[in-house]
């Protein structure tokens, strides 16, 4: 079976969060069930031909590998992916990624085609890639070539659909008829992600949890209703993390390396990292950390208002990550006022982020919402206790900590409310204080498993039902 993975990110080549670590992992581990993944992703300037030993194949595309074996593919097209970013500049969106993710999904479907890799399913990744389904059953409809192959849409997150406004719509090329209510029409704008949902044959995203809360209003972000039109539903299927990239046992990225087994060196990190980031080596106190994208929806709102009375407990704050410079500059701000108790990196640092999960004690992750979320299951591998907010993938992987009974993996609060934050890390800082219980806790997440296997499996069965 031959499934192609069409994606705006693949991880290692580009990646801004965790869209690009599923569509760079999930394959490798299809590829152990003798699934067999092909890769497509537009070749932006930040990806170099030679440090990944790319092939041009033709003026449009070049190609290179993943995995044991897998081919990966890369659209060119220097108008519009040579660029600096992949989705914008200086805080916004390139004014033409209409055309451009356009642009990538109809070469893509010409690529096959001129490669004469004939696909079974075609597995595309939310509203940039979304166009596909989409061309699929329109320009591609009588095309015998794509007769047999079959479309996946996966959400990774509903907030992002690609809206635009309609008079971009004839750059489309599509029949004037497809901007209705029941093509890409929404609100009299063209929005692609409902495109996908219409016209791809499956829909999945990636939690159980999420795939119950994209059905209402509340969390459907409009498209809801188009989603309780498909007759099939939604499938949640869990994100993987992938187990080698993430792993303090071999990790390139962090100074000790550590086992779950014999773990003690973690201390050391974290003493590394309290030196890296500029705050006083206390092995008593507490960090807690951050890392991710600075947005609403990962919780700074509540973090900040919160802030004062965080910073009045005996702990340290470490912030990794970059966003809305109305979330950046108050960061920073409360850095310099606070040199010894928060530290803030407003940059993207693989590097970091490895050393900030193994050196930390506890990992803050209050998303207002949250598909799936994998840096609480990084966490968990390197032995940092998640505090979460009772929400979509986070409410599928962390259930509560009882200090009696020893059983659940980590702290969440259920209500969206400062109180109920400042309540549940009140619980987390009481619950470090007890050593011995914490350090069986430390023990426990690091045994548990989120790895691909399982999740392959699922998804093995879900292209399955789709060809048979
Ligand atoms: P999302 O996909 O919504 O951004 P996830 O939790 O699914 O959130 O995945 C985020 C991924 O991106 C994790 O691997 C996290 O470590 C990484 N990440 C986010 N921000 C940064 C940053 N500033 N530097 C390094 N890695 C980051």
């Amino acid at each position: 079976m031959r499934v192609a993975f069409c994606s705006s990110e693949i991880a290692p080549f580009a990646k801004t969060g965790g869209l690009g670590d599923v569509c760079g992992t999930l394959p490798l581990a299809l590829e152990k069930l003798k699934i067999e993944p092909v890769l497509v992703l537009p070749r932006y300037q930040m990806i170099d031909p030679q440090k990944y030993q790319l092939k041009k194949i033709s003026p449009e595309a070049w190609i290179g590998t993943a995995g044991q074996n897998i081919p990966v593919y890369f659209i060119e097209q220097e108008g519009y992916f040579g660029r600096k970013e992949i989705y914008g500049e200086d805080g916004g969106e390139y004014s033409d990624n209409l055309e451009r993710f356009h642009c990538f999904c109809l070469k893509a479907l010409e690529l096959f085609k001129t490669q004469k890799k004939t696909m079974d399913i075609i597995h595309v990744h939310d509203w940039q890639a979304a166009l596909i389904p989409v061309l699929l059953k329109s320009i591609f409809r009588s095309d015998l070539f794509y007769k047999k192959t079959k479309s996946i849409l996966s959400i990774h997150n509903m907030a992002f659909q690609g809206i635009f406004p309609k008079d971009q719509f004839p750059k489309l090329g599509f029949d004037r008829r497809l901007f209705s209510m029941n093509g890409l029409e929404f609100y009299n704008q063209i929005n692609l992600l409902k495109g996908g949902l219409i016209f791809s044959d499956r829909v999945a995203t990636v939690s159980p949890h999420y795939a119950r809360e994209i059905r209402t209003p509340e969390f459907g972000c409009g498209l809801e209703g188009v989603l309780a039109n498909r007759r099939e539903g939604v499938v949640g299927i869990l994100n993987g993390l992938d187990y080698e990239t993430w792993n303090p046992e071999a990790d390139v990225h962090i100074k000790h390396r550590y086992s779950k087994d014999n773990w003690k060196s973690k201390f050391e990190n974290k003493s590394y990292l309290q030196k890296l980031v500029g705050l006083p080596v206390k092995r008593n106190v507490p960090i807690l950390a951050f890392v991710g994208r600075l947005t609403y929806q990962k919780g700074i709102e509540l973090l900040m208002k919160a802030m004062d009375k965080v910073l009045a407990l005996d702990l340290q704050l470490v912030f990794l990550g970059v966003g809305e410079p109305k979330y950046e500059q108050p960061l920073r701000r409360l850095a310099k006022k606070n040199p010894a108790k928060i530290a803030v990196s407003l940059k993207f640092s693989e590097e970091l982020a490895h050393q900030i999960y193994a050196g930390s004690d506890l990992f803050l992750m209050p998303s207002v919402f949250e598909p799936c979320g994998l840096s609480q299951m990084i966490s968990f591998r390197y032995g940092t206790i998640p505090l979460v907010y009772r929400t979509g993938g986070l409410a599928d992987t962390v259930f509560p900590f009882d200090p009696a009974t020893g059983e659940g993996t980590g702290f969440i609060f259920d209500q969206y409310k400062e109180d109920a934050f400042l309540k549940s890390l009140q619980e987390a800082l009481l619950a470090y204080q007890d050593r011995p219980s914490f350090e069986r806790l430390m023990t426990k997440v690091m045994n548990s498993d989120f790895s691909w296997e399982r999740s392959a499996k699922e998804y093995q069965k879900l292209y399955l039902s789709l060809l048979n």
